[in-house]
């Protein structure tokens, strides 16, 4: 999403190569091309001055220690007041009230219907949480069917009232249908205009005035760059909102405004957006987006969705059968099921430090896993849970029906007999017995 910015950074980095100090001289160059670069990032031009004098300020002088070059020294400056401008540690939502009540504003478009349903899709999976999506918008009968849809698909409920033309009284009646059904988190989703005008600030103040919610939060969509930050300040003079969610950073997003609209309204950005996809969501953390703009990738957030999605039940019965020589077609294919849940393969790899660059022109295919499905889910079950009977006419049937060729189910069926040695080794402590085959 920042590769252009981490690129530009990158050169700048690249020209205090070869010096031995930080000197006003040699860091001159390159505090010019960071500020180019944040303001090509859509970054406002005060703020990038600021940032760039800041950061003259804490690197000139600075003995460069043996074991660090300059050019490192400045990336850990610059990326310690990245993470400083956006706001330092990750910020959560208020779940105090019962119900909790959370109010979401932003322009239409922005993401609002689809941030709720990834926030309370979120929350479901926290067991203790049960939400309540709220259909707040009067005006466009087809944002209500749209939570409804959400709701559906997240098997969240949905409140609505298309009869009620009072926002605040349809909020009033959710919050009363909470309490009576053990619904502990309000999420009201409201109207969104085009653009801003008077009379839905008006209506969204009436909103947050009478319903007084435990976090008022702020959907923007990062794509549009300056005009984030203005409309934030908008609805920040108006609500005085808790936090920012920052949506489509998937897109080609030049990411100004991560870095921006902290800096403007002084609120944390909470959450970002990643995609149209109720899982497509992640808790801000200012550190390790400054991590991703500086290129330096993600591995936290890589290892943390990984732990996410890893079930220790399923891990523990898979052990079980791999030890027996048990493990089959079937529990390969839960396998990939469970790669894919951790997100499209292009997200992932955008994590790996270094990947970023090697990817960008690389088309991945989130598809990757198809041909190998295809041919698992033409073998029968016994030929799942026992591949060693599957001779020479089963391999031609089972690469009919994949619409695969003999040699892709050859090559399969001999990756995986190498993938179950390796496992059956790992699982006798054979870490030796590894490391040989490794070197055969
Ligand atoms: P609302 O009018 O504010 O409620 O906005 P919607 O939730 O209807 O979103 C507008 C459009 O943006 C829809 O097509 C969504 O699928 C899409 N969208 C929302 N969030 C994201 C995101 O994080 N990434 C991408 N790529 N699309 C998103």
């Amino acid at each position: 999403m920042f590769d252009s910015l981490s690129d530009k950074l990158d050169k700048a980095f690249h020209v205090l190569k070869g010096h031995g100090q930080i000197t006003e001289v040699n860091v001159a160059e390159t505090l010019k091309e960071v500020r180019r670069a944040l303001v090509d990032a859509d970054v406002n031009f005060k703020i990038a001055k600021n940032f760039t004098n800041t950061v003259k300020e804490k690197a000139i002088g600075q003995n460069v220690l043996k074991s660090l070059k300059p050019n490192q020294l400045m990336v850990k400056i610059v990326k310690d007041e990245l993470t400083d401008l956006m706001g330092g540690d990750a910020e959560g939502v208020d779940l105090s009230g019962s119900p909790s009540v959370i109010l979401m504003s932003g322009l239409q478009g922005s993401g609002k219907t689809t941030f709720s349903g990834k926030l309370a899709n979120f929350l479901k999976t926290k067991k203790t949480r049960k939400p309540l999506l709220v259909a707040c918008d009067v005006y466009r009968p087809a944002a209500i069917d749209q939570l409804h849809v959400v709701g559906e698909q997240i098997n969240v409920e949905v409140f609505s009232n298309k009869e009620e033309k009072d926002p605040v009284k349809i909020a009033q009646g959710a919050i009363a249908h909470a309490k009576q059904n053990g619904h502990n988190v309000v999420i009201l989703d409201t109207a969104g205009r085009l653009a801003i005008d008077e009379q839905m600030m008006n209506e969204i103040s009436d909103i947050h005035k009478t319903i007084q919610p435990n976090e008022t939060l702020f959907v923007v969509d990062a794509m549009t760059g300056q005009d984030a930050v203005n409309t934030a300040k908008a609805f920040n003079d108006v609500l005085d909102f808790d936090g920012v969610i920052l949506t489509k950073l998937d897109g080609d997003t030049r990411g100004g405004a991560a870095i921006s609209i902290k800096s403007v309204v002084n609120k944390p950005i909470k959450f970002i957006g990643t995609g149209e996809k109720m899982d497509a969501v992640d808790v801000f953390y200012p550190s390790r987006m400054a991590d991703r703009i500086l290129g330096m990738g993600d591995v936290v957030s890589l290892v943390e969705r990984a732990q996410e999605q890893y079930d220790e039940e399923e891990a523990r019965k898979l052990q079980k059968k791999i030890a027996k020589n048990k493990f089959g077609f079937d529990d390969f294919l839960s396998q990939i099921q469970q790669v894919k849940k951790m997100g499209s393969m292009k997200d992932l790899m955008g994590m790996i430090p270094g990947a970023g660059k090697m990817m960008k022109n690389m088309d991945i295919d989130d598809d990757a896993f198809k041909h190998i499905e295809a041919i698992i889910h033409s073998m029968t079950p016994k030929e799942r849970a026992n591949p060693n009977i599957i001779n020479s006419s089963r391999k031609r049937r089972i690469g009919k029906g994949s619409g695969t060729s003999v040699q892709e189910v050859n090559q399969l069926l001999k990756q995986f007999s190498q993938m179950s040695k390796m496992m059956k080794m790992m699982q006798g402590g054979g870490g030796k017995k590894m490391m040989q085959m490794m070197q055969n």
